[in-house]
């Protein structure tokens, strides 16, 4: 089968949609670990593996011989090392044919902190010997344009990243991808890191000129120190621990560490990756 972790999350969903559209629901299945939530894919006729990457003992029965798995990064940062290796042994255990990881733009050049269990993870698929496709995800656009609410409260889109430049895809880019490496011809992939990123860099003051364009409004672009950007995330209700991810963040942005554009999304996915622009539009339409 395709199996594909973290199902139910918003990259996973995507990525069953994509696979859907290509091959049997039959042939799919979703490792989750609230089946309610998985309610709909059960009912479009995907199997469901009950498994949380924290509870090795669950991850017994979720893979079989010869599948081919996605293994979506978790979202409780701090946790994942611990999370992802269980996912390895378990992969390993089971002798899957492919192990694809959603991992960040970079792979082991990225330096930033939430790259470092990212770059753990890789480390510990290569040490497990398995068949491995490395999705090195660049930034969600939706990062920003989930977030235009304030932007347009204020009238002002903040960062500490200067003119540092991203090259965002959509989430359902990067599930594209993701889709394509899981049922294209297996060797094709196997052992390979995709650097996945937007065909397109885009500064903050450019993002703030786009936003203002769309909507009508005066929107400024406020680069502010790190400390600064710190206090105003936190003052706004970010958890401190949360807010200096995103400082952090914004700090490689500045030298470029998500700007990097090899092609790779838009060539495994056979398009233009999309503009910063139409997403943007569907969020205002959205909003
Ligand atoms: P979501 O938070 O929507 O989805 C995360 C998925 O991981 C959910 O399905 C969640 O399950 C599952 N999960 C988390 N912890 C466990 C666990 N202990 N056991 C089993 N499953 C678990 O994130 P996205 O889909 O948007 O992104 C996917 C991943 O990409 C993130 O988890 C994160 O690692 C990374 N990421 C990348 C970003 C980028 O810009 N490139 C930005 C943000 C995150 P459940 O549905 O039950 O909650």
């Amino acid at each position: 089968s395709i199996v594909v972790t973290g199902a139910t999350g918003q990259l996973g969903r995507l990525v069953i949609d994509a696979l859907l559209a290509t091959v049997p629901a039959g042939s799919v299945a979703a490792v989750v670990r609230n089946k309610e939530k998985a309610a709909d894919l059960a009912e479009r006729g995907v199997e469901l593996r009950i498994a949380d990457y924290s509870r090795p003992e669950t991850l017994a029965e979720a893979f079989e011989a010869g599948d081919r798995v996605l293994l979506i990064s978790g979202s409780e940062v701090g946790q994942r090392v611990p999370q992802h290796a269980a996912v390895i042994d378990a992969a390993k255990a089971a002798g899957v044919a492919q192990l694809a990881y959603t991992g960040v733009l970079g792979g082991p050049e990225a330096d930033f902190d939430l790259a470092a269990e990212h770059k753990e993870t890789e480390r510990l698929i290569l040490a497990s010997g398995l068949p491995h496709t490395f999705l090195r995800n660049g930034w969600y656009t939706e990062n920003y344009t989930a977030n235009l609410a304030p932007v347009l409260a204020h009238g002002a889109v903040v960062s500490n990243a200067g003119e540092g430049r991203i090259a965002s895809a959509t989430r359902a880019d990067y599930a594209a991808a993701a889709a394509a490496v899981l049922t294209g011809p297996a060797e094709e992939h196997l052992n390979k890191a995709y650097e996945l990123s937007g065909d397109i860099a885009w500064s903050h003051a450019e993002y703030a000129a786009e936003v203002a364009a769309q909507s009508g409004r005066e929107i400024a672009y406020n680069n502010v120190p790190a400390e600064a950007h710190l206090a105003i995330l936190t003052g706004a209700g970010v958890p401190e621990p949360f807010a200096a991810i995103l400082v952090d963040v914004d700090r490689a942005v500045e030298h470029g560490a998500l700007a990097l554009r090899t092609g790779d999304l838009a060539r495994l996915i056979g398009r233009p990756t999309t503009p910063i622009a139409v997403t943007i539009k569907e969020a205002l339409n959205a909003s």
